[in-house]
């Protein structure tokens, strides 16, 4: 199940996106009260931006933008709104986005067409491992696609190997949608219960939320650590809420495949001008066919690289390669442009390292410093050292690394008020 659009020409799918950005303009200029006083504010014309490259003349949408006008950004009245969801915002207050009954349904089919990228088919059952409510998308936009591709569906939820286990068995699903380092929870559990994990009939995961590969698609070690027992194919998918889009991989596994018929992606470098072909900048997306919360150019602060040359895999439209890192998480060190991803992936390498904490900090020259906390029970400086040059080998700077006390770090990593466990710390704000 390809879209047409998407095995037509560059040029064509090109052609097809500038007509739904006029479309998009003219609703924008008509129905929301945000859009319609920032085309005023900055003097614009929308019948003037007819090319993609037109799209310049608009400046960027920011998530300071979403939190402070928020409820204008509404180009529908609260009677069209089914769907209530909300995401974290940049000043401390969620930011809500609303969904009607068309724009569920352009979900549903982003996300069957996003599952059949990954080789999901109606004869596949897949068991949804993340959680469907407390305000979030993802959950019920796996639910929808599902539907929409005719695929079966389990929603177990996340967390408890128990139950995921005995619904495995149970029902037999072919695919999983999970956290890539909960299946390393599941393997662990498959072995002291004896489970025959490779003979359960799962085929692939669909991975959310971490990385599973490395920037030139090979696996990284977490996925390493995976297929060493589980011989099952990892996919990638990266989504969020602002998008109400997903980008997942083919069996080709180079890329997050873009649809054009749902969005336009622009990568933009600090003067939100486009970077030169495969560069690294920040994903800038204009959302196609969306009816409450339409966004355009809006900044979603990841770095990530794109590849544009077509797939082998039948599909024309550009990849998004693995997510660099968030664009606010930059780290300045030594003349070394570093993200956090980079770091987590060569301390995971280590068996030797329980936990660890990345602390952020100005020096007093205002530079960027890197201290890296971590807890072991092999303490020693043959370690020390062999961490150490293994980020000169990788990344080509060593930060600072010292052992640290087992609560020091679990305070650290599980502050009061947070949702999930906390491996940065950035005090340079
Ligand atoms: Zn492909």
């Amino acid at each position: 199940m390809i879209p047409e659009i998407e095995k037509a020409t560059i040029n064509e799918i090109k052609a097809f996106q500038e007509d739904k950005l006029k479309e998009t303009l003219q609703y924008l200029n008509i129905n929301s009260p945000f859009y319609k006083r920032f085309f005023k504010e900055n003097n614009l014309q929308v019948s003037e931006i007819i090319t993609l490259e037109d799209l310049q003349k608009i400046p960027v949408t920011t998530k300071d933008h979403l939190q402070q006008f928020n409820d204008d950004f509404c180009c529908v009245p609260k009677s069209e709104i089914i769907d209530y969801v909300t995401t974290s915002g940049t000043l401390g207050d969620p930011v809500t986005f609303a969904l009607t009954d068309k724009d569920l349904e352009r979900l549903a089919y982003n996300e069957a067409i996003s599952f059949a990228c990954c080789g999901v088919s109606k004869e596949d059952t897949l068991q949804l491992m993340t959680t469907m409510d407390r305000r979030f998308m993802a959950g019920l936009a796996y639910f929808l696609g599902a539907r929409k591709l005719g695929s079966g569906i389990i929603r177990v939820g996340s967390g408890i190997p128990e139950l995921q286990w005995d619904s495995i068995l149970k029902f037999k699903p072919t695919y999983l949608i999970t956290v890539p380092s909960f299946l390393l929870k599941l393997i662990e559990y498959a072995k002291q219960q004896q489970i025959d994990i490779n003979n359960t009939g799962i085929k692939a995961a669909i991975c959310i939320g971490e990385p599973i590969r490395e920037q030139d698609f090979s696996l990284n070690i977490l996925a390493k650590k995976i297929k060493m027992d589980w011989n099952i194919e990892l996919f990638s998918t990266y989504a969020s809420t602002e998008m109400s889009t997903a980008f997942n991989e083919c069996e080709m596994h180079n890329g997050g495949h873009h649809h054009p018929e749902l969005i336009i992606a622009e990568i933009l470098d600090d003067n939100n001008l486009p970077v030169s072909n495969g560069e690294v900048g920040e994903l800038t997306i204009t959302t196609l066919g969306v009816e409450a919360m339409p966004l355009l150019r809006f900044k979603t602060g990841d770095m990530v690289q794109v590849f544009n040359r077509p797939c082998k895999c039948g599909r024309n439209t550009l990849r998004l390669g693995p997510v660099v890192g968030r664009k606010k998480q930059m780290i300045k060190y030594k003349g070394t442009t570093l993200y956090p991803p980079a770091m987590y992936n060569i301390l995971n390498v280590f068996s030797e390292i329980e936990s660890y904490v990345i602390e952020i900090f100005h020096n007093e020259l205002g530079t960027d410093e890197i201290l890296i906390k971590i807890v072991s029970e092999a303490v020693s400086d043959e370690l020390l050292l062999e961490i150490k040059d293994h980020f000169r080998a990788k990344l080509r700077v060593a930060p600072k690394v010292e052992f640290a006390r087992p609560e020091e770090i679990e305070a650290l990593r599980f502050p009061p008020l947070s949702r999930k466990p906390v491996d940065l710390i950035d005090r340079r704000l």
